[in-house]
């Protein structure tokens, strides 16, 4: 795992302080978005396909910071949208940052060079570019289709880089994805110098444009499985090791959906980053008047299938690392192994 050690105390006593208060549910990353507009139309993206008006929307520094402070969760994600097509982005990442949230920043990176060479952003051991890569050049470009994307991104990448910034980098995989060439991809972001890297399976959008090529649970399990056989000791995930062993099948999680909370312009979204099912006014409200058992594979609500998305699940392996001798052994066994 590479998370700095401070990030990863600041998250290992967070999660103590909610248990010991007896708090049932609690949030550990905030996906914040303040606008839908991109300047990609991926096929597998389930944000873009509101309508002119609502993307033209989005949200005021002042309203991400009512969210962020009602929620409370140490970690905040800016998803989109494009979070660099926002065209308050810097203060925001500096109110942010300066409340000691860390902010992972989910870009896909096209403007990312224009926006450093403006000055828009300081380093910060509380910032990091999250930059979106779905595999070599020739896959990635294909994802998000678009030639030259890749090319684009590997070099807002170098420049962050070269500047100081923290970079990691989130790939989602699709049905079709090799091993083999996901390997090769693993080298060439370590080559690059990045961080580490997160990774997930797509999620089965009834809004995204391409409904062929989501993964089931079992050819997600395969593929994990095949991918992270003999890991190489240079491979670097920003996740937890016991989600990443999650996704090859050998353990057995529920969802946490309160885990991610999210927020938009529409309000605190039900009951998860995926589905939209309603949304409520408050924090407090999507906690409380949430019908959470109508969710997770357990519910056996079809929507929740097949979903092995790290938005429902990483929460969960986060809080058996701390909260479980064994969980935390088997944590620590694979960081020290690197073998996940
Ligand atoms: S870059 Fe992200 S937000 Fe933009 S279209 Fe692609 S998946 Fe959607
Ligand atoms: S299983 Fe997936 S879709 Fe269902 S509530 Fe959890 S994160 Fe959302």
């Amino acid at each position: 795992m590479s998370v700095p050690v401070s990030q990863m105390w600041a998250v290992a006593s967070y999660v103590v302080k909610q248990r010991l208060g007896g708090r049932r549910r609690y949030p550990l990353v905030l996906m914040l978005e303040p606008l839908f507009r991109c300047n990609l139309a991926c096929a597998g993206c389930g944000k873009i396909q509101y309508p002119a008006q609502i993307l033209r929307k989005h949200l005021t520094v002042e309203a991400c910071l009512r969210a962020v402070e009602e929620c409370g969760a140490p970690i905040v994600s800016i998803p989109g949208g494009e979070p660099l097509m926002y065209p308050d982005i810097g203060r925001l990442v500096e109110e942010l940052t300066a409340r000691k949230k860390y902010v992972y920043l989910c870009t896909n990176a096209i403007l990312l060079r224009e926006k450093l060479e403006a000055g828009v952003f300081k380093p910060s051991k509380y910032l990091t570019f999250s930059v979106h890569m779905d595999g070599l050049r020739e896959e990635h470009d294909e994802s998000v289709c678009r030639e030259g994307v890749y090319d684009e991104a590997a070099e807002g990448i170098q420049e962050a880089l070269r500047r100081g910034f923290r970079v990691t980098t989130n790939t989602t995989l699709f049905e079709g994805a090799s091993p083999l060439r996901m390997r090769e991809f693993f080298d060439a972001m370590m080559d690059l110098g990045v961080e580490g890297m997160t990774l997930s399976p797509g999620y089965s959008y009834s809004k995204a444009p391409d409904q062929d090529h989501f993964l089931p649970t079992r050819k997600t399990q395969e593929l994990f499985s095949r991918m992270l056989a003999n890991p190489k000791r240079r491979w670097k995930f920003n996740q937890s090791p016991l989600f990443l062993q999650f996704l090859m099948g050998k353990r057995d999680y529920e969802c946490t959906p309160w885990g991610n909370p999210t927020f938009n312009m529409f309000g605190w979204q039900r009951p998860c980053y995926l589905l939209q099912e309603g949304y409520a006014e408050s924090f407090q409200d999507l906690i409380e008047n949430t019908r959470w058992e109508r969710y997770g594979k357990k519910s056996g609500n079809p929507k929740c299938r097949d979903c092995m998305v790290h938005c429902g699940f990483e929460a969960t392996a986060v809080h058996e690392t701390f909260t479980s001798w064994k969980g935390f052994r088997d944590t620590v066994v694979a960081t020290v192994t690197g073998k996940p």
